[in-house]
């Protein structure tokens, strides 16, 4: 059976990223077209979506509510892919210059509700089979596709289902509650029993609300939203919603992240040859301008939030480094983050570098450079860095949390991979790094550690095939 989807999102990797959602979108729907899914994507028209799409085309003018303008929905190709996209075009904040979601100065967009309510609007028109492709399945992606679910039980459609992904429950896009008549929604729909969240309107919580399915993107991840710890808020009700909520674990990109292709890599290696990946970690310690040694270098890319723990890492760089190591931190965000990691590297610049930006190049040669890599995270509902780190043969540090807690296997088991630690604190953080560190030195244990993790199958093929199964029961179980 073909199933028709429409893939709600509001990044994709090439087109535009700013985290692991770029890259879900990306790939998640070229491995399920593979299984034959008629999977298209519908995504807002930024600037660098429109300049970067191949055969594009015209494909529908449409007028709706607030808009005084018609709008005009583009049809394409996902460059160096196979699956059809849909972009919406003619809403000019989307062309605006600045991120996705907040401008340069880091600042929310003051219109984030209508650019993302226009989004999911015209998501429930497809749904509604107004538009010439009529799926059968809308694939709400987070916050930003979180009202399509809302708009399509307030307006006839013909059955088709909604799933509603969460891939972080930590952004909910709360805005005020006269948006809810601006969108077009009835004030019905502004109720504990809705979208309502403690007198705003919640994106997030629309979707998980009115979704026929709730997916999140790993298992321990979807029993730990429904906790007060987790849940942001939310947890209560999707403990209500826990026979219809699923983990999937995400796949990687298997043919971007590959040692043995990587075109940013200076040298190429797999387990028999992991001599090679040696030359990569001198490499990085060069372009890092940090000293030749023997010790292990870590790495760690990421956003600098919180949320990455970041506030427990900091304070203990210096020990780490007291230690005998070296790292290498890429990423970008909090201020004061990035403020504090460059005065440590002032301090120790031969031993720390740290790297405030976006960097694609330099990611992929930390992976490949580093010993061991680091994500202490508070939570983290799959996380990517650990399985490319993996397949690189570089030793993940991680929380046991989330995504993390199902793909890293700790020290202590069978076919380990990696270094887990339970609680989120420097104490706990410190001591795993010790550990590492100890056992780096006995070159055939670590080994085994490479071994085992680049042995492990990160492919998306096992999610989609878990994804297409779920379509398949929606579409043949009865509506509740
Ligand atoms: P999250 O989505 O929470 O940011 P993930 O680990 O799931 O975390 O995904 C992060 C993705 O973004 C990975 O592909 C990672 O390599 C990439 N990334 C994050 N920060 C940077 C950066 N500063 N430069 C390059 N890539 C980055």
């Amino acid at each position: 059976m073909s199933v028709r989807v429409l893939f709600v999102t509001s990044e994709a990797y090439p087109l535009v990223k700013t985290g692991g959602l770029g890259d879900v979108s990306y790939a998640l729907p070229n491995a399920l077209r593979q299984q034959g899914i008629d999977i298209r994507l519908l995504l807002p028209g930024y600037k660098s979506v429109l300049e970067q799409l191949s055969l594009i085309e015209v494909y529908e003018e449409i007028r709706i509510s607030p808009l005084e303008h018609p709008i005009r929905i583009l049809a394409g190709t996902m460059p160096g892919g196979i699956c059809p996209v849909y972009v919406i075009e003619g809403l000019s904040s989307y062309e605006s210059d600045g991120g996705s979601y907040q401008d340069n100065k880091g600042q929310d967009w003051s219109d984030n509700a209508l650019r993302f309510g226009v989004l999911s609007k015209v998501a429930a028109l497809f749904g509604q089979h107004h538009l010439l492709f009529k799926p059968q399945i809308i694939h709400c992606n987070d916050w930003q596709s979180g009202l399509v679910p809302a708009f399509l039980k307030y307006t006839p459609n013909p059955s088709v289902r909604t799933v509603m992904s969460i891939h972080n429950m930590a952004y909910q896009g709360l805005f005020g509650s006269e948006m809810v008549e601006k969108l077009g929604l009835p004030d019905e729909s502004f109720s504990m029993f809705g979208l309502e969240y403690h007198g705003k309107m919640s994106f997030l919580k629309a979707g998980l609300y009115y979704a026929d399915w709730i997916t999140t993107v790993s298992p321990t991840y979807a029993t730990e939203i429904q906790t007060l710890k987790y849940g942001c808020g939310l947890g209560g009700l999707l403990q209500t919603r826990k026979k219809t909520l699923t983990g999937i674990i995400n796949g990687i990109d298997t043919k971007a992240w590959d040692p043995k292709t990587d075109p940013h890599l200076s040298h190429h290696y797999n387990t028999k040859t992991l001599l090679l990946k040696k030359r990569n970690t001198k490499n990085l310690r060069k372009k890092c301008k940090l000293s030749p040694s023997k010790s292990p270098l870590i790495g760690m890319i990421t956003r600098l939030t919180e949320q990455k723990g970041l506030d427990f890492l900091l304070p203990i760089i210096p020990k780490i480094i007291k230690s005998g190591a070296q790292l290498v931190i890429l990423g970008s965000g909090n201020k004061e983050f990035e403020k504090n990691l460059k005065d440590l590297a002032l301090q120790h610049p031969k031993h720390l570098s740290i790297n405030i930006g976006y960097n694609e190049k330099l990611a992929h040669q930390i992976e490949a450079g580093a010993n061991i890599f680091l994500m202490p995270s508070k939570f983290e509902p799959c996380g990517l860095n650990q399985m490319y780190s993996m397949r690189y043969g570089t030793i993940p540090i991680v929380r046991r949390t989330g995504g993390l807690a199902d793909t890293v296997v700790d020290v202590s088991l069978n076919n380990a991979t990696g270094f887990t630690f339970e609680n989120e604190n420097s104490k706990e953080l410190l001591a795993s790094v010790q550990d590492a560190l100890k056992k780096f030195e006995d070159k055939s244990f670590w080994q085994t550690l490479q071994n085992n993790g680049m042995n492990r199958d990160f492919s998306w093929q096992n999610s989609a095939t878990q994804y297409v199964s779920l379509y398949q029961r929606l579409l043949t179980s009865q509506r509740v």
